[in-house]
């Protein structure tokens, strides 16, 4: 059967950035109605007005994911307003400085490990916790390719989606028993957009042997490394976030899935 979410209420987190917002309307086009969650008030106000637009029935909350009562508050007011949770998309994450591993500040590694490990789990065992009283559910952790690629320049960054990775197969075990199945997703190379603005213009001013200090020859050099020659686009990401939260992968748990062009 085609992946329909009619009836499902689906929280996304990181809901006003780039691949949470286009993740949004696309289940938001597929039936779901939509919980945002995320920590900048302006932007997470204007994707819920622009979704309300689309037709598509949402509610938002704004909240850290790295803080437990944000949290519950906002699960609280989001299954209180939409119904039930069924899906999480746990997707904020943030990138991190760019710079190697003997001069990464100690401050940046914890920001990064705090939101992007911490916060997706303080987000997914209290979303667990939910959907074990309303017969289960399914959950997308966004990871990286960073997880397994290496990449220079991000040792926080790589080592917080590794952390994903672990987290999604090890949740994937434990809440098997409760109908919730955990996967991930690791884009690579996505644009255009921030993320990929920021890490050529930041991998350019990094200074290290693997990129070249001019931008667009970096993009360049990300680009020629991936088989497929280009960038993602978000749109592409969307498609595999909507199979893996849907009954389509009713059979699919702790996964990771590449999302790479190659
Ligand atoms: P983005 O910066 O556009 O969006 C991230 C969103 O998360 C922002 O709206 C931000 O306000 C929110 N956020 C940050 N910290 C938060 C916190 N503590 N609590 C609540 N919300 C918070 O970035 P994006 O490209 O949409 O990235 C989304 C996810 O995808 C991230 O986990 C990122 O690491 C991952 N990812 C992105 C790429 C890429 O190239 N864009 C590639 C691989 C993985």
């Amino acid at each position: 059967t085609a992946i329909d979410f009619h009836g499902k209420t689906i929280v996304i987190t990181g809901a006003a950035g780039d691949i949470g917002f286009a993740t949004a309307q696309y289940l938001g086009h597929l039936g779901a109605r939509i919980g945002l969650l995320d920590l900048d008030p302006e932007k997470t106000q204007a994707a819920a007005k622009t979704l309300t637009q689309q037709g598509i029935t949402n509610a938002y909350f704004i909240a850290d994911v790295t803080n437990p009562e944000q949290v519950k508050n906002a699960i609280d007011h989001l299954s209180h307003t939409l119904g039930p949770i069924h899906g999480l998309f746990n997707n904020a994450g943030y990138q991190g400085h760019f710079s190697p591993t003997h001069t990464y500040p100690l401050d940046d590694f914890n920001r990064v490990m705090h939101i992007n490990v911490t916060g997706a789990f303080t987000v997914m065992s209290a979303i667990a916790r939910h959907m074990i009283t309303h017969g289960g559910g399914a959950i997308v952790n966004t990871a990286s390719m960073a997880a397994v690629g290496g990449p220079p320049n991000m040792i926080a960054y790589a080592t917080s989606k590794a952390a994903l990775i672990g987290m999604t197969q090890t949740a994937s075990k434990d809440l098997a028993p409760y109908q919730i199945r955990v996967n991930a997703i690791s884009p690579a190379y996505m644009g255009p957009g921030f993320m990929w603005t920021r890490q050529v213009e930041l991998q350019a001013a990094a200074g290290s042997q693997y990129f070249d200090a001019c931008p667009d020859n970096v993009a360049e050099q990300m680009i020629q490394s991936i088989p497929m020659r280009r960038y993602g686009h978000i749109n592409e990401i969307v498609g595999a976030v909507a199979f893996l939260l849907s009954d389509t992968s009713s059979y699919i748990t702790g996964v990771n899935l590449p999302i790479s062009g190659g």
